[in-house]
């Protein structure tokens, strides 16, 4: 495994390796590497001959200074923990590499998909993921890349961006992975107590009664149901919204193939994100 800290050393170690007659597969993430980051690149060693995991904490992506100041880093445990897997290259640059060195001019205008949850809660968020993700496509020039279905609504940005832009990378959704209590894991996870572990279970337990609720319930009821049983726990309700998973327009009275819950709950100070699909998608 090869850890490349600038863009000019990534490069040079993808010519080594003949990158551009093979196939990449590349898988972003942030670090504080969890076991669901690792299920994106057992997915991605499993389909490409080369396989690329970055670690970028991006600053552009946060709207909220403290929440960027407090994302958990530590990148020698990162590197232990893909040291056993068959991880090609390691690319770990500084914000000052990445934003210094690289030019990305593109504005993708994402209308409806950037207005509504995330977009609506976290102004610029959208824009500083499709700048960052765009920026390492183009250094990485991955034919696949991985991600996590436990970000819902950037998946969806990010294959609009990929359309727009015409980029030839094929994005690759992945499940969400789960602790046994069910809570969706996440670096940010590591900033909750054993006590706030136990309470954040409750997202989990609330998706899957929405899912039950939806065989007899509209949409809007059982959002209405959710939303109630979150006043008796210990979290702190941000949003929850039932949507088409394409359009990512709000249902209310009809069930669409693929609806998904997405809720966003604050555990004590941490911000906990996570969705369920609560009616089957149509197979393809
Ligand atoms: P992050 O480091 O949080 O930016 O995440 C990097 C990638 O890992 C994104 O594509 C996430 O959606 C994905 N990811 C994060 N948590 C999980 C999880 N619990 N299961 C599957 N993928 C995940």
């Amino acid at each position: 495994m090869i850890l490349c800290e600038t863009t000019h050393s990534l490069k040079s170690e993808l010519a080594k390796l003949d990158a551009k007659n093979k196939s990449v597969g590349f898988v972003p993430t942030m670090g504080a590497l969890h076991d669901g980051h690792l299920s994106l690149l057992d997915a991605c060693i499993k389909n490409n001959e080369i396989s690329v995991v970055s670690i970028f904490v991006n600053p552009t992506q946060f709207n909220n200074p403290a929440d960027l100041e407090k994302y958990p880093r530590d990148l020698q445990s990162d590197l232990n923990i893909l040291q056993p897997k068959k991880c090609d290259i390691v690319f770990a640059p500084t914000v000052e590499d990445i934003y210094e060195n690289n030019q990305i001019a593109s504005s993708v205008v994402l209308g409806k998909l950037g207005e509504v949850m995330e977009g609506k809660f976290r102004p610029g968020h959208f824009e500083g993921v499709m700048q960052i993700v765009e920026l390492l496509f183009r250094i990485v020039q991955p034919q696949n890349a991985y991600f996590g279905r436990k970000d819902f609504q950037q998946v969806a940005v990010i294959k609009h961006m990929v359309k727009t832009l015409n980029i030839s990378t094929k994005i690759i959704e992945c499940e969400t992975m789960r602790e046994k209590s069910g809570l969706a894991m996440s670096s940010r996870n590591k900033l909750l107590t054993s006590e706030n572990l136990k309470d954040a279970a409750f997202i989990f337990a609330a998706l899957s009664h929405g899912r039950k609720l939806a065989s007899s319930k509209t949409p809007a009821e059982t959002k209405e149901i959710i939303t109630k049983s979150f006043s008796e726990s210990k979290l702190s309700l941000e949003y929850i919204s039932i949507v088409d998973p394409t359009t990512l327009e709000s249902l209310d009275y009809a069930w669409t193939p693929g609806a998904t819950a997405c809720v966003v709950a604050y555990c004590g100070a941490v911000r906990l994100l996570d969705n369920l699909e609560l009616i089957p998608a149509l197979q393809n």
